[in-house]
């Protein structure tokens, strides 16, 4: 029995989802292949922890020292990377990131999918992998000497590191912030405080146009207004490219940033971005890929796996503002869009309108409810279906309708690689085959790893 103190060495053999090193014990006899969470230890470390915690067939240890780093390790640039939950593995190598990243997803595909012979195409990697961030989303607080901060959680807490330089954020993201907290300061304007639910402000949200310059500032207030509004507007149009000043309204104790009400303080309530030929309208409720250059490529990806011939009708389901919808459109002859936030499809219409395509439908709704209705009600069809769930992935209800529309290819758009392989063992258990499997990183220095997959209906 492995006990709370107990003291091992430990290869670490993988990285878990917030980045801990794990490891299991290989030493012959009872305990061989119990597993140790171990943070801050990495993959190709060898370590010296002591368990903090036990259960009956993992535990958690402390890394207590590097017996033998791993070859990988390198010095992160990030002075607050351990401490800050932006980035889990900054310190790995960067192409052992992106190995790690592919392991991961071929490994869940084949022991949760329960998958073979499918083809995994080499994982798509960044030039440049800092700086990439087109939005920033802060927490505001207040720290013990009672200045204001704005940066991230600290891993698995609510408690806020003051990021003075972010390495992942697009520079501009990082001077809007200073100038917001110079505002905050000089006036006097409380930020929000999360155990007694007072204060004003309680997020900084910030997007940037990547191909256009545009930028958009939305404060997220526990209150209906702000004061000083002028002197905030005065700072802030000062930036060049500034286009959209929002408020959000949450007065919600919750820890859900994003309330449901905006409104604009100055300019439009939305700023526009480009990728590849098609231009975006995004306000400040709807999602938008944080990483506007490995978007292209992701999408790029779906439309190539998608392979659409004229005349061809796709289902896009949860299409947010519309991005894969529009770059099918380019190609397809009709594609049907399904969002559940109704201002993502507010802008998805716009955004049609805007790139003058006629041939695109949106509707709101959970996709899990809206398929299966105009299936049911309206008979649709598709030649193709795509979907792009969040984290938690598609419900069981889509899928069942999507295997009963039977479209001949599904393209699946994953943030996930957890709940994408549990889909997917679903759909090739229901007459579907995986053809091709494509990552693409999105997020360097996280965990986390996008993924296209190409499905064909099997012919009976
Ligand atoms: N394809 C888009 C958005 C992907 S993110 C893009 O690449 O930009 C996932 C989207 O699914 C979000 O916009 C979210 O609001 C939406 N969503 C979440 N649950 C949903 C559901 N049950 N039905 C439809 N859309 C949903």
């Amino acid at each position: 029995m492995i006990k709370k103190n107990d003291e091992f060495i430990l290869e670490i053999t993988d990285l878990g989802t917030n980045g801990e090193g794990i490891g299991k014990l290989t030493q012959e006899g009872e305990d061989k292949g119990y597993t140790l969470f171990v943070k801050d230890a990495l993959i190709g470390d060898c370590v010296r922890v002591k368990v903090i915690k036990s259960k009956k067939n993992y535990g958690y240890g402390r890394l207590m020292e590097i017996l033998t780093p791993s070859p990988f390790r390198v010095p992160a640039k990030c002075p607050v990377s351990r401490t800050c939950g932006g980035c889990q593995i900054m310190h790995l190598d960067y192409k052992e990131q992106l190995r790690f990243k592919e392991n991961k997803v071929r490994n869940l595909l084949e022991r949760v999918g329960k998958l073979q012979d499918f083809q995994m195409l080499p994982i798509i990697g960044m030039k440049e992998p800092y700086y990439y961030r087109n939005k920033a989303q802060f927490p505001v607080g207040k720290n013990k000497e009672g200045k204001i901060v704005m940066g991230f959680y600290a891993g698995h807490t609510h408690s806020i590191v003051d990021t003075e330089h972010c390495y992942i954020q697009h520079p501009l993201n990082e001077i809007l912030v200073h100038k917001i907290k110079g505002w905050m300061e000089e006036y006097s304007v409380e930020p929000y405080n999360e155990s007694t639910g007072q204060g004003l402000v309680r997020h900084v949200l910030t997007r940037i146009g990547e191909s256009t310059g545009q930028v958009m500032v939305c404060l997220v207030i526990n209150g209906e207004k702000i004061p000083h509004a002028q002197e905030l507007i005065g700072i802030l149009t000062a930036v060049e490219g500034m286009t959209s000043i929002c408020l959000n309204i949450n007065r919600e104790k919750t820890n859900v940033i994003l309330g449901d009400k905006v409104e604009t303080l100055w300019g439009q309530p939305y700023i526009t971005d480009y990728i590849g030929k098609i231009a975006y309208q995004i306000s400040p409720l709807s999602f938008y890929q944080v990483n506007p250059r490995q978007t292209r490529i992701l999408y790029e990806t779906a439309l190539k796996f998608a392979a659409l011939r004229p005349g061809e009708v796709v289902w896009d389901l949860y299409c947010g503002i519309g991005t894969i919808s529009l770059f099918l459109a380019q190609t397809a002859s009709r594609v049907c869009g399904v969002e559940i936030v109704p201002q993502a499809i507010d802008d998805a219409r716009s955004n049609a309108r805007l790139n003058h395509m006629e041939n695109v439908e949106f509707f709101v709704g959970k996709a899990e409810e809206v398929l299966p209705r105009e299936y049911e009600s309206n008979g649709i069809y598709a030649d193709v279906i795509v979907v792009d769930p969040p984290r938690k992935g598609c419900d069981p209800e889509l899928l069942e309708c999507m295997v009963k529309m039977a479209p001949n290819r599904i393209v699946y758009v994953s943030c996930d690689p957890a709940t994408l392989a549990r889909d997917l063992n679903y759909l090739s258990g229901n007459g579907y085959r995986v053809e091709k499997v494509q990552c693409v990183d999105m997020f360097g220095h996280s965990v986390h790893v996008e993924t296209v997959v190409l499905m064909s209906k099997v012919k009976e």
